[in-house]
């Protein structure tokens, strides 16, 4: 093993990764054994292009959550083919599931942050061990400060709000400018204004940094971020459109 190895040292030659972070064909999921064996995605097909930031609505049960940590690398999967940043996720062992998910940024609902570290060390707990701590801790106080937390870096998740531990958990996910950002309904602890500033944030990342971004939201106050609006219902891909599309009176609106 290359000791040097770095976050980023994941296929890049090949002629699809150049365009799409995320290829799913036929996918379908199952949990549960024997007589419990229950169908929750069905023939999911999807391709993420690089760069483009994709939401994914759904009624609740529809198989958002399953499907982001199928593409997370979080659980593995054995029928179709699921190719996260050019690696193919069926069939890979342990390690190889652990390598992908360093080059991913998670933002999940719940913030899971430690309660005994400040906002600053939890950020600084993700930072990849690249550099000094020093740089560390000047990239975790630079991502606090971004998502407009500079003031609170010494503040512990007791003393913050919902939304501001969120706002860590943000920057937790995008302190190593990942590739690929996984994120399920990140806003929805925050009020208007700071989900506003979050997701344009996420925006001006995916840009700078040609990052992709697949997030769940039930917020249909920051669809107009997407690229792009997929809709999962009952486990199958529904329907797809573009985000202008909803902006005409009296048109078929698709949700
Ligand atoms: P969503 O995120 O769209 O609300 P989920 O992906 O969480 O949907 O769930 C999809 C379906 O899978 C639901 O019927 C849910 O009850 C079921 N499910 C989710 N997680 C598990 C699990 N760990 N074990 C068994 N069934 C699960
Ligand atoms: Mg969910």
């Amino acid at each position: 093993m290359n000791p040097n190895r770095s976050a980023s040292s994941l296929p890049t030659d090949s002629e699809a990764l150049q365009d799409a972070s995320v290829q799913v064909m036929g996918l379908n999921y199952f949990f549960g054994q024997g007589d419990l064996r229950k169908q929750v995605l069905y023939d999911i097909n999807l391709d993420l292009q690089r760069g483009q930031i994709v939401i994914m609505t759904g009624p609740s049960g529809s198989g958002k959550t399953t499907l982001l940590t199928l593409i997370g690398a979080l659980r593995s999967l054995e029928q179709g083919s699921l190719k996260v940043l050019g690696q193919e996720l069926v069939g890979l062992g342990h390690r190889q599931m652990v390598e992908v998910r360093r080059n991913i940024g998670f933002i999940f609902q719940a913030h899971n942050l430690f309660e005994s570290l400040t906002a600053a060390q939890n950020v600084e707990m993700a930072a990849e061990l690249t550099g000094n701590l020093g740089t560390k801790r000047q990239r975790a106080a630079a991502m606090l400060a971004k998502v407009g937390l500079a003031d609170r870096a010494d503040y512990k998740p007791a003393s913050l709000s919902g939304g501001q531990k969120q706002r860590v958990a943000i920057a937790r996910a995008l302190v190593n400018r990942p590739r690929l950002i996984l994120a399920d309904e990140p806003t929805a602890a925050l009020d208007k204004a700071s989900g506003r500033d979050v997701v344009t944030l996420m925006q001006q990342l995916a840009q700078e940094e040609n990052c992709t971004i697949l997030m769940v939201t039930h917020d249909n106050r920051i669809l107009d971020v997407a690229h792009r609006l997929i809709n999962l219902v009952d486990g199958r891909m529904e329907s797809e459109e573009q985000p202008h599309s909803r902006q005409g009176t009296g048109g078929m609106v698709v949700i």
